[in-house]
């Protein structure tokens, strides 16, 4: 990537930091960095967020993203969400290098900077129960009120903070408080609660510790140790960035700036982490890793490239005001992506036999089908054809309506580099009425698919050769919620709406041969189907599954042009 590339778009944050390094702020450095909180897995907001911390840091001659493992609270936290999160940043294509820190290894620091502001009369131990604190605080309309324990002398205060650490007390038993103000208007500032006792093992310190840092307190610190330059972080905290900014001027410590900008949230799905640990957790979905799920993971394995995620966050720009984006931009993207570099090739998920009768019965010709329309130069391969053939069911009407130009009978159909055909029989099953196999026709002149007099043919289906074929199991996906804002919609009503069609399974597909050589997790284009993966999990050899990413239809573009209209 292009560094110091003033032509890239200049967004409000990125013209701060032009600014920063025009006026020599930070010396030219640019330090950013990604703080995730490792208890979940990561999702396509979190993307967001990494596209722009390490985006930034590519772009500038003397810029470096720091990968940050806020992991402060031991208990919703585990390795198990440390491993994912790194590997899901390496597959979006960031490498943090040696700068890998983790919240839990500034815990001796935090503790003497906590000291430090007892000391300095900025820090008091407070015994009011949790209950209690909740209620000093007051309300956004009323001030709150000084805790009795507000005025303990320091040595006191020194005293009960070491006895907290030495695990002398139990939980909620004290918690220790920044000496603000009770009655400030920032609820944030009324003496914001900076350790609290959990006697709870750590995922990396274990037994080490029974008092843990919260959030505020810890974040500061970490960014000033890091000597981060410029702390992004979403809207949310726009009201916490006051304490941040107090707690580092009280120390005296370098002081790196906060930087809101509005969080993504996506339509027909929800980017919460605790929303998503419920439908994991209640069965909705397979697990973190469910193709429907706006996890990275999830998102992965439906078959998504990190290219296209990557086009996305910078397509979705940034904003200092929140926004739904609509989920069709991200299928837009992908869609976008694999055209250019998917292969194609021949799959039928329903599939109805078909028989050329005047076909010989033991020829086998192999057909030269292009592999990218958009690209020549992943040229060509050879795909058999013979006298038995699947076809899709639904290319086939025995009463047609009009404008129908698939398989009907008496009508003339291309088959996609095999020759034109013409139905001239149905077979159906005597009990039930349905369809089951049907014979046709070719016209031996028309071979690869080409008219050879120029007569007209205005259908092309796909197909693929009954004996070669191999079987595959195919899953088709739609949004997880009918609603486009599940986001809003209340815990109780969260269930009612999740779409019970979001997963249909096909079982008895039909690929053509070439796919056996596909690797897990490679994508392909199934011609007039849409975009599919090989899923990475589920797929074996001789028993293929796919994973329908994206179908060919672009919902996006219908959606735009109604914006331009209305
Ligand atoms: P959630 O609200 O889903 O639990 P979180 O914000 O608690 O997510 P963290 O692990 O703390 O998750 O997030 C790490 C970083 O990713 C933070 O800087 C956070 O602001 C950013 N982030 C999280 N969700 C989004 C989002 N939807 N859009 C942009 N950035 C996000
Ligand atoms: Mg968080």
């Amino acid at each position: 990537m292009a560094k110091d590339d003033s032509s890239l778009p200049r967004d409000f944050i990125r013209t701060i930091i032009d600014e920063d390094i025009a006026t020599g702020k930070y010396h030219g450095r640019v330090v950013t960095r990604f703080p995730p909180e490792p208890n979940g897995y990561l999702h396509i907001g979190h993307a967001k967020s990494i596209c722009l911390n390490f985006g930034i840091a590519n772009e500038y001659q003397r810029g470096d993203c720091h990968l940050r493992f806020d992991d402060t609270n031991p208990t919703k936290e585990e390795m198990e969400y440390v491993e994912s999160i790194k590997e899901d940043v390496r597959w979006l294509g960031f490498d943090w290098g040696d700068n890998e820190f983790y919240a839990s290894d500034y815990f001796d620091r935090l503790f003497e900077y906590a000291q430090q502001l007892i000391r300095d009369g900025k820090a008091y131990v407070d015994s009011l129960s949790a209950e209690e604190i909740r209620e000093y605080r007051g309300t956004l309309t009323e001030p709150g009120k000084n805790s009795p324990y507000r005025e303990r002398t320091v040595e006191e205060n020194l005293d009960l903070f070491t006895r907290m650490r030495a695990g002398e007390f139990e939980d909620g038993a004290h918690v220790l408080r920044a000496k603000i103000d009770m009655a400030h208007p920032n609820m944030n500032m009324r003496d914001p609660t900076m350790y609290r006792i959990r006697k709870v093992p750590h995922h990396r310190t274990g037994e080490r510790w029974c008092i843990y840092p919260m959030y505020d307190w810890a974040h500061c610190i970490s960014d000033s140790i890091e000597a981060i330059t410029h702390s992004l972080c979403t809207l949310e905290f726009e009201d916490n960035r006051a304490l941040y900014d107090w707690l580092l001027d009280q120390l005296g410590v370098y002081h790196p700036q906060q930087i809101e900008f509005a969080r993504l949230n996506l339509s027909h799905t929800v980017l919460s982490k605790r929303r998503l640990i419920r439908l994991v957790e209640e069965g909705h979905v397979s697990g973190w890793d469910d193709p429907r799920m706006p996890t990275l993971s999830g998102i992965r394995r439906r078959g998504y490239t990190p290219e296209s995620i990557r086009t996305f966050c910078e397509r979705i720009g940034l904003a200092r005001r929140d926004s739904t984006v609509d989920i069709a931009l991200l299928e837009y993207c992908v869609r976008e992506d694999l055209n250019a570099r998917a292969p194609r090739v021949m799959g039928v998920l329903n599939p109805l036999r078909l028989v050329i009768e005047n076909y010989p019965e033991e020829l086998v010709e192999q057909m030269e089908c292009i592999n990218n329309p958009e690209d020549p130069s992943m040229g060509t391969r050879m795909v058999p054809f013979s006298r038995v053939l699947y076809v899709e069911r639904d290319d086939f009407r025995e009463d047609p309506p009009k404008k129908w130009f698939r398989l009907a009978p008496g009508r003339e159909v291309r088959l996609r580099y095999g020759y034109f055909v013409t139905v001239t029989g149905v077979v159906k099953d005597e009990a039930t009425g349905e369809v089951v196999e049907l014979r046709c026709t070719n016209d031996p002149a028309t071979r690869g698919g080409d008219s050879p007099d120029g007569r007209k043919v205005r259908g092309t289906i796909h197909w693929v050769s009954a004996a070669h074929a191999l079987k595959a199991q195919v899953r088709l996906y739609d949004h997880l919620f009918t609603t486009a804002d599940p986001g809003e919609i209340h815990d109780e009503r969260f269930e009612a709406s999740l779409n019970p069609n979001s997963l249909t399974t096909l079982f008895s597909c039909r690929v053509e041969p070439s796919l056996a050589e596909y690797e897990p997790g490679s994508f392909c284009q199934f011609e007039r189907q849409g975009y599919f993966t090989v899923d990475p999990v589920d797929s074996r050899p001789g028993a293929l599954v796919f994973n329908r990413t994206v179908t060919l239809r672009d919902t996006w573009a219908k959606i735009e042009k109604a914006q331009k209209k209305g």
